[in-house]
């Protein structure tokens, strides 16, 4: 629904093809970003989202580490993605994945360029030269249609049926693991954890858990909650006391209604490439890895804002012939750090630090390093910056490598997301950005500016053009001017003396 909406902003026209007639009500996908919170504002669903969110703000700013259970003596602030929230112009949300998309459907509805086919499943797929003919076919009945269009994307989940249809391979890390998520409602549970405040997420660290995460959530304020750890291989419904589990990760007997009880294997998986031809793939369909660090629905969303902008610009005729190669070149190497720099060391490291420690066998060595972890254990959210600082459309260093690690400033970096700054008189910057290019000219300089029109308006390369002289952004940014790319990526920072307008905008459209 995003990347339609972000496609219809841009006048083209989609059809969306839902395999179920109703939203799924499994409350995953809520720790949300404050760049999906950017996102938002891109589709105009901010206040309708805050509306759709069942939690106050102050809750979704964080959450508790503790050691063995949630109740133990152990236990730290942990996973606080307030703390970066001044270099976004928008904030972090939480809500389940399904108000999210009802949130999506209405303002997709609202757009009057996109066609939801409800209970239709995709069966297969033919690329001719010109894009691509899908069979679909009803998913509790016989009907069949064919579909063609120029593209076609999969954001059809894990298990991708289009990928698998467009040939397009995946690599994966297996980890062998059975997980259970359980939906439940427990009042006692919240009067429990009412102890540490605000906090949406708990994580408790476990000798037994050999790294991976006992991890619970909030839904709500009214005692619904959903939890999620490693379970036996075999494990069943029917065959398990997942009350016991409960009992044992909160460290006390608590009254639990289930609502839902589902597994799935732990494994990590990406697709060697997110293009084959005229089909792509965006969201659990290139990656997927189980809900460590609330990374999954955030990443799809940014995977739809790099592809819709490249889409239509290919679609409109401006797009050179590099454009659509390089969603494969800017999303694939995020996602591999994202996985390898984020979730996979977070599983070694509490693996190495329960391996290594323990307070039955050396206390005073356990809270030492505890303590560590507790005053510097928040590098999963400050550091995490995707950026696209080696991509082939970005005119930034040469060997430059993009990926998911960074340290957020303010100063413009060529691959890096523009950090919003005050304007005089309270003008909000992000509102003033164009829907296409924005070129911030921060020195005022009507001959640069010319240079820049020249070599876009004839071609039909939408940019819009800012004066900002006077502002007091130079020393912030550390550059002149700036070209800030559709989805608020910086195409180019640097000086407007000696730029060759022509050079930067052709490498920016992938000519
Ligand atoms: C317990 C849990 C907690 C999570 N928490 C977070 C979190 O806090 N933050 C976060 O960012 N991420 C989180 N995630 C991950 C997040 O939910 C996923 O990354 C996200 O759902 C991916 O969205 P998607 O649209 O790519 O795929 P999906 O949500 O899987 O959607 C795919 C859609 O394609 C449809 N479909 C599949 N096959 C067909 C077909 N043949 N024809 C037509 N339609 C089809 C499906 O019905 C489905 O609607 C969590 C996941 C889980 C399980």
């Amino acid at each position: 629904m995003a990347l339609a909406i972000d496609l219809a902003l841009q006048d083209m026209k989609t059809i969306v093809v839902e395999r179920h007639e109703t939203i799924q009500q499994v409350p995953k996908g809520q720790n949300l970003t404050a760049r999906t919170g950017e996102h938002f504002r891109r589709w105009g669903v901010t206040d309708a989202i805050r509306a759709a969110s069942p939690i106050p703000r102050s809750y979704g700013s964080g959450g508790v580490a503790t050691y063995g259970n949630y109740l133990s003596d152990y236990h730290y602030e942990w996973f606080n993605r307030a703390r970066i929230v001044d270099y976004y112009a928008a904030t972090n949300e939480r809500l389940p994945q399904y108000r999210t998309e009802e949130v999506l459907r209405t303002r997709a509805a609202e757009t009057g360029k996109i066609t939801l086919m409800r209970g239709w499943s995709f069966q297969s797929l033919e690329q001719h030269d010109h894009g691509v003919a899908v069979d679909i076919t009803m998913t509790q009945g016989d009907d069949t249609q064919t579909i063609s269009a120029p593209f076609l994307v999969g954001c059809d989940g894990a298990r991708s049926p289009v990928r698998e249809a467009a040939g397009i391979t995946q690599t994966v890390d297996p980890h062998d693991r059975l997980m259970a998520l359980l939906v439940f409602n427990s009042r006692q549970l919240d009067e429990r954890l009412a102890i540490y405040g605000d906090k949406a997420i708990f994580n408790a660290i476990s000798p037994d858990m050999n790294g991976y995460w006992q991890f619970l959530g909030r839904v709500d304020l009214e005692g619904n909650w959903f939890f999620h750890a490693p379970v036996p291989p075999g494990t069943t419904r029917e065959n398990f006391n997942f009350q016991q589990l409960l009992n044992n990760a909160v460290g006390a007997e608590i009254d639990v209604d289930f609502s839902y009880v589902g597994f799935w294997d732990l494994r990590l998986s990406l697709a060697d490439t997110y293009r084959q031809g005229h089909v792509f793939i965006a969201g659990d369909a290139a990656h997927s890895h189980p809900p460590y660090g609330g990374y999954g629905i955030n990443t799809g969303f940014e995977d739809a804002r790099n592809l819709a902008w490249k889409l239509a610009a290919c679609h409109s005729g401006w797009g050179g012939e590099r454009l659509l190669d390089s969603y494969t070149a800017e999303r694939h190497p995020v996602f591999a750090s994202t996985r390898d720099d984020f979730i996979v060391k977070s599983i070694l490291e509490d693996r190495d630090f329960v391996d290594s420690y323990h307070p039955e066998r050396d206390l005073t060595a356990f809270e030492t390093a505890w303590n560590q972890r507790a005053s510097g254990d928040d590098s999963l959210v400050t550091q995490y910056l995707p950026h696209y600082q080696g991509s082939p459309i970005i005119c930034g260093e040469t060997g430059a490598v993009s990926g998911a690690t960074g340290r957020h400033e303010f100063a413009a970096r060529a691959g890096h997301h523009l950090a919003p700054r005050p304007l005089p008189d309270e003008q909000d910057l992000w509102n003033m950005l164009g829907p296409g290019f924005t070129l911030l000219d921060l020195t005022g300089n009507t001959d640069f500016q010319q240079r820049f029109d020249a070599a876009t308006k004839p071609r039909g390369i939408p940019l819009k053009i800012l004066d900002l002289a006077g502002a007091g952004l130079l020393e912030t940014y550390g550059a002149d001017a700036i070209l800030v790319r559709p989805d608020n990526f910086i195409a180019w920072a640097g000086s407007t003396d000696d730029c060759d307008a022509v050079a930067i905008i052709d490498k920016a459209i992938g000519t």
